[in-house]
């Protein structure tokens, strides 16, 4: 038996990737909410990271908070009130999503003034007044960062960045449909690592090692001509035209699909690999996430150079797909409705991150669509540290025997 994976040393490499940035004392942006405009923080000459959970701090009680904040939110508010937060020149904290990030922030700023906090706040329609909307409150962002800075609006920035956060949604968009098709291609663990490396420090380094991996799959996967079903497939999941599509899928062993939200996608490829290994099943692989940090980031269109670029990005935040903070539940059950029938998915995870409200008002509709298509599921309880790895992990293997027998 292979040893087991922990989501603590996932989190030690995150800290690694960071210190050549804390050492060269740039200026690093914290972001919580995965639809943040990067390539805006990038045109201010800031770096923007994605925050995370820390396993050693748990986000049990604390007062400052409201009682309906989620796990993930008061994570992140323990880790400031211990300092124990990565040092930041500021922190972006989103309105509008939901209720749990909106208190998060305004406590934030009040148990912490001296630290500096931006908001954007996010339409929850996706038409042409959000857009509008959108539009100005980035210009407003962009002013206020300017200000509150002094970091000026580089267009020479904002044109490399656009070309940085393109070229990475192109390699990840290319891989991700590569493995819905060929799973055996790359793994789910080794997928979300690559990810999660760019989110943490985006830049050139992590998107070489993505755009190397897109080049080895690519390879594999021309000796047995899936290239055009690949590319096909990546233009109509952007476009969400894939319904009518034929895509030779691989016959390997059970499919599964992983659905949820601000969900940390290593952390659940650490869980399923070892309960794989539990299990002793090889063949099941996971082909497909419907994660806030992973597809839904991945699948967003990426701003066009030509135009006003805070109208362009604001219409590529609203281009994000399926997003449950967002209006359009019946558009997201019918996308996954064809998820589950183009991809053959066998088995579904529903993770369910503690105390998330928008997560949980969508699971009932999603269980009453994965039952109607006799898809096998099972529904995990997590809170954002992974402090229940054992329990969680056994869950998932009887769930991988149960799903492996039935088939
Ligand atoms: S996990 Fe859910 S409740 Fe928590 S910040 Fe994200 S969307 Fe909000």
């Amino acid at each position: 038996m292979s040893d087991t994976l922990s989501y603590d040393t996932l989190v030690a490499e995150r800290h690694q990737y960071l210190q050549p940035l804390i050492a060269a004392e740039d200026h690093i942006i914290g972001y919580i909410y995965p639809h943040t405009p990067l390539e805006l923080f990038f045109a201010h000459q800031l770096i923007p990271t994605l925050l995370w959970a820390e396993p050693k701090i748990p986000g049990a009680y604390e007062a400052s908070l409201q009682t309906f904040c989620c796990a993930y939110s008061r994570n992140l508010f323990s880790q400031r009130a211990k300092n124990q937060l990565t040092n930041l020149t500021a922190i972006v904290f989103p309105g509008g999503t939901c209720d749990s990030l909106q208190n998060l922030g305004d406590v934030w700023q009040a148990r912490f003034p001296e630290d500096t906090l931006l908001r954007l706040t996010y339409p929850v329609a996706q038409d042409e007044a959000a857009l509008t909307y959108l539009t100005e409150e980035l210009q407003n962002l962009s002013n206020y960062i300017e200000v509150t800075l002094g970091h000026k609006f580089s267009v020479e920035k904002y044109n490399e960045a656009v070309a940085l956060i393109a070229e990475f949604r192109a390699a990840t968009q290319f891989i991700t449909a590569a493995r819905l098709i060929k799973p055996e291609c790359l793994s789910y663990t080794k997928y979300t690592k690559l990810i999660r490396q760019f989110l943490t420090v985006p830049g050139p380094q992590a998107l070489q090692l993505i755009e190397q991996t897109a080049i080895e799959v690519q390879s594999e996967l021309r000796q047995e001509q899936l290239i055009p079903s690949v590319e096909a497939l990546r233009y109509g999941l952007l476009q969400n035209t894939f319904d009518d599509l034929t895509i030779p899928l691989s016959k390997q062993g059970p499919r599964i699909m992983v659905i949820g939200g601000m969900i940390d996608p290593e952390g659940i490829a650490v869980l399923f690999e070892n309960a794989k290994t539990s299990a002793d099943i090889e063949s099941v692989e996971i082909v497909m996430d419907l994660l806030s940090f992973t597809y839904r980031t991945v699948f967003t269109s990426s701003p066009s150079l030509q135009g006003n670029p805070f109208q362009e990005l604001a219409q590529s935040i609203l281009s994000a797909p399926a997003e449950p903070t967002q209006e359009g539940l019946p558009n997201r059950l019918q996308f996954l409705r064809h998820v589950f029938d183009q991809f053959k998915i066998d088995g579904l995870i529903i993770c369910e991150q503690s105390f998330c409200d928008p997560d949980q008002f969508e699971v009932p509709d999603m269980l009453k669509l994965a039952e109607k298509k006799k898809i096998f599921t099972v529904r995990l309880p997590l809170d954002p540290e992974f402090s229940d790895q054992a329990r969680i992990e056994g869950r998932l293997q009887s769930f991988l025997e149960t799903l492996t027998a039935r088939r």
